[in-house]
């Protein structure tokens, strides 16, 4: 009967014990990490915070990102005297509505017809004249207008579904434009053939060239994208969202369907705001996915996080529900993992479906307390 006890007592222990550990290992909060210079939220100014009377330094936050299309006077003043950060979110080349006007600005697809926007992801022809100066002028405007901290280009790729776990991306873009500029601009001569037979050879043998074509005309864009950040507000940052996929993930998507060149636009942005939704992209049980694709982000542009380094790694990292949602007891390890080095920044996606659930907020401000020197 005793040894009976005793087993019980024993195995009770054992069973505190082990509570205990798990408990402490979720609620472990993140040490001090001075290189962290940016504790950011994505999507608008947190006024359900503000209104509780509670300041943004307070509570470790002192960068707001949001769209540039949201922003205003009174919303950069009401930041900037909280002490904070205003970085706007700038949509290079996914305002779908600009078609309704100017249908030929659409995406070609392989069979030389109008490509079908994947999952309601309308993309734009990266060579459409009209469509980017559009977008210069408004890039223009928004840093004349606010005295915003920088800008952070977004969709910056091609007509692609890519934000979620199976992504959909068609190759464009086949139209009478960007074929014509592809041979001028690599001096390759193409027959004379429809579009649905070019695309053929252009994804065959000419894949190679026609993928660092395609990555030349987004990279011109970014170099536009700094000249006019030059001209207009030099001292603000220029930085850009990106699909966080290495240059092997899906087959080379990156560039060979994305065309996204990072190295050749590190010449003009120097911020990486790469995107691992661990949740979204088919992680949900692996916050690790977030600091492995950092710091392979890092190797890939020679970024250390040394204080003085011109560029930057700032992760956007998922605590609100997208597609898979996010369990309060991940929080502090997402950003415990978006905040290792080579990352010298961080900001939490977003805002607008966060708020509500208070009690991941509650655990995002403790990390974000516990994390500021
Ligand atoms: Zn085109």
């Amino acid at each position: 009967m005793a040894k009976q006890t005793m087993r019980i007592i024993l195995s009770l222990i054992v069973i505190t014990t082990t509570a205990q550990l798990s408990l402490q290992s979720v609620n472990a909060q993140i040490e001090k990490r001075p290189h962290i210079k940016i504790r950011g939220v994505y999507g608008g100014v947190p006024t359900q915070l503000l209104e509780q009377n509670k300041t943004l330094p307070e509570l470790g936050i002192n960068a707001i990102f949001m769209g540039s299309g949201g922003l205003t006077q009174e919303r950069v003043a009401l930041l900037k005297k909280q002490g904070a950060k205003v970085f706007a979110e700038f949509n290079t080349l996914h305002v779908a509505n600009y078609l309704k006007e100017h249908p030929d600005a659409a995406p070609i697809g392989v069979d030389g017809k109008v490509c079908p926007a994947p999952q309601g992801w309308q993309g734009i022809c990266p060579t459409h004249p009209g469509y980017r100066n559009y977008r210069m002028d408004e890039f223009r405007r928004v840093l004349k207008e606010f005295e915003i901290d920088g800008i952070w280009l977004d969709y910056h790729h091609s007509h692609a579904s890519w934000e979620r776990a199976v992504p959909d991306m068609p190759d464009t873009c086949f139209c009478e434009r960007c074929l014509k500029q592809f041979q001028r601009e690599t001096k390759t001569n193409l027959p004379d053939a429809p579009a649905s037979e070019l695309s053929k050879q252009l994804l065959g043998k000419q894949k190679e060239t026609w993928v660092q074509w395609r990555c030349d005309v987004f990279t011109d864009w970014v170099r536009e994208f700094r000249s006019i950040i030059d001209e207009m507000r030099p001292q603000a940052l220029l930085g850009t969202f990106h699909c966080p996929w290495t240059d092997t993930d899906f087959n080379g998507a990156l560039k060979n369907k994305l065309a996204i060149d990072l190295k050749a636009q590190a010449k003009y942005v120097y911020i990486f705001s790469i995107m691992p939704y661990h949740a979204r992209f088919n992680h949900p049980h692996d916050p690790a996915w977030i600091s492995r694709q950092t710091s392979w982000l890092g190797k890939h542009l020679g970024i250390k996080g040394n204080p003085g380094e011109q560029h930057k790694i700032w992760p956007i990292v998922q605590l609100s529900d997208w597609g898979e949602s996010v369990p309060v007891e991940q929080v502090n390890s997402v950003l415990d993992h978006g905040t290792r080095l080579p990352a010298t920044g961080v900001m939490v996606f977003r805002w607008g479906s966060l708020h509500p659930q208070t009690e991941k907020v509650d655990a995002m401000i403790k990390s974000y307390q516990s994390l500021k020197p």
